[in-house]
């Protein structure tokens, strides 16, 4: 869960989920709808079903955890730095845990000139990391030097003088540690304009499920949409996308909505659909009542709309 999400925000997930699912036998025996669910609003879909999946592998290769790093690493969604946290702090296995603040300290203790990103420069702080860890305590040592990053060696303005490496610290004798780790050029936020139509019957919202092989957010709920902007008329773009006549209505507001390098700028409008409601053909469809919502896995901006509408 804290993969590119922050302690407070996963934390109250993080508790649902743990009391939902209190063993991996309680996991992998769940549905995966249940635990995209119960994951619902916390973004990047992709983690949940890969920790839905390696719940289940463990069961099926007898229900113990891996004992070594490799071992980790052969399940879903575990990668290096996963891996290695664990094997180090749980089992005590000699291995660095190489997260963010991991690979600032390294880089800023190394002055290191090239991407820490990119092969030549993570070669370097893995070296200089596991030329620190202490092998008798490598989960604390790895901590540690987490800890480290997190509170001392910080992104901006590094507390150098309280550091515990000042004096093996190349970034910190030249006078500028700010300049480390070297800046990567960052792929620009691309801007984007929809439409989301809100269509509601007796209270409920119809919403369509995306596909199970979409590249993003596979078999969550969403909203119907189109991209804004287009010479067609929306009631023709809605048409080929869902199937049904539609008739669009009056807008209920603008919501803004991020995910990764893209910038949605969303306008919300009411629309119906021919008389009876019903999707002549096109993707899967579920009308769903505010209560129901909570027990459906749906994209974050189902969430935003809703409290859009109902403020
Ligand atoms: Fe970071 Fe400063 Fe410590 Fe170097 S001396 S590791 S720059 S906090």
């Amino acid at each position: 869960m804290l993969q590119q999400t922050r302690v407070e925000t996963a934390r109250p997930y993080f508790e649902r989920f743990i009391r939902t699912f209190p063993s991996v036998e309680a996991l992998a025996t769940a549905e995966v709808e249940a635990v995209l669910s119960n994951w619902s609003g916390l973004g990047y879909y992709q983690r949940a079903r890969r920790l839905h999946a390696a719940a289940r592998q463990v069961i099926e290769e007898g229900g113990e955890f891996p004992t070594t790093v490799e071992g980790w690493l052969r399940l879903p969604g575990v990668g290096r730095y996963t891996a290695a946290a664990i094997a180090s702090i749980v089992l005590a296995v000699r291995e660095p845990a190489i997260d963010g603040n991991v690979m600032r300290v390294a880089s800023r203790l190394l002055a290191l000139k090239e991407d820490p990103k990119k092969r030549v420069g993570l070669l370097a702080i893995e070296a200089k990391a596991r030329q620190l860890l202490d092998p008798d305590r490598p989960g604390d040592s790895n901590q540690a030097m987490m800890e480290l990053g997190a509170t001392i060696c910080r992104p901006r303005r590094p507390r150098c003088s309280s550091c515990p490496l000042e004096c093996d610290c190349l970034a910190a004798a030249s006078g500028e540690p700010n300049q480390f780790p070297v800046a990567r050029r960052r792929a620009p936020v691309l801007p984007h304009r929809r439409q989301v139509a809100v269509v509601e019957n007796a209270g409920r919202l119809l919403l369509f499920r995306r596909p199970g092989d979409s590249a993003r957010l596979a078999g969550l709920w969403e909203l119907p949409w189109i991209d804004a902007g287009s010479e067609e008329a929306p009631e023709e773009s809605l048409r080929r996308r869902y199937g049904g006549r539609w008739e669009v209505g009056s807008p209920r507001g603008r919501v803004r909505h991020s995910v990764t390098n893209r910038s949605f700028q969303i306008e919300v409008v009411e629309a119906k659909l021919s008389s009876d409601n019903e999707v002549a053909e096109g993707p899967e469809a579920g009308w769903f009542s505010r209560a129901e919502l909570v027990g459906v896995p749906v994209t974050g901006l189902v969430g935003k709309i809703v409290k859009l509408l109902d403020s």
